[in-house]
């Protein structure tokens, strides 16, 4: 278990960027909504990109709090990738290499999901696959975790929980 004084570096592929994470995160899961598909798809598209998705096009994500992430290096690299103008959800990629590194929310969410193939050596264990209805019917996601068709109340809590704990450092 990792204690607040641990620091984990995620970096893009060709390492221009780096990320400083400090603590334990918040929630490892895999998301399977139509604009994280749609999202991780685009990514994927640009030059050279490497892969986002895992095999069965769920896209994996590491949530820390935005107080516990430092940009350590390379932060004038990062573009914003939108899928529709009206969205709050902006994908972040490091240009120099398109290695997709985070999603950012333009409102008073707290916390921010990272882009696990990042997280080269040691990736936090996946704990939970959410929006599987969104899976072609034909598909069933693996039964390592927990599943859930929409957002779980066990997300929403983890998520509360981490917002209140912000309130006390
Ligand atoms: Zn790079
Ligand atoms: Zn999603």
């Amino acid at each position: 278990m990792l204690t607040i004084d641990d620091q984990t570096q995620v970096r893009c592929s060709c390492g221009a960027v780096v990320l400083t994470l400090r603590g334990a995160p918040i929630v490892s899961l895999v998301c399977y909504c139509d604009t994280c598909q749609e999202g991780s798809r685009r990514i994927e598209a640009l030059p050279n990109a490497p892969s986002v998705r895992e095999p069965d096009g769920g896209t994996a994500y590491v949530s820390y709090r935005k107080d516990r992430i430092t940009y350590a290096k390379g932060r004038e690299l990062l573009i914003d990738i939108t899928l529709d103008q009206r969205s709050k959800t902006k994908r972040v990629v490091a240009s120099c290499c398109n290695s997709a590194l985070l999603m950012r929310f333009d409102d008073a969410r707290h916390w921010v999901p990272l882009y696990r193939v990042r997280f080269e050596s040691n990736p936090p264990a996946i704990e939970m696959r959410i929006c599987t209805s969104f899976l072609p019917g034909n598909v069933v996601p693996p039964n390592d975790v927990p599943s859930y068709r929409d957002y779980p109340g066990a997300l929403v809590m983890k998520l509360l929980r981490s917002r209140l704990a912000m309130l006390f450092r």
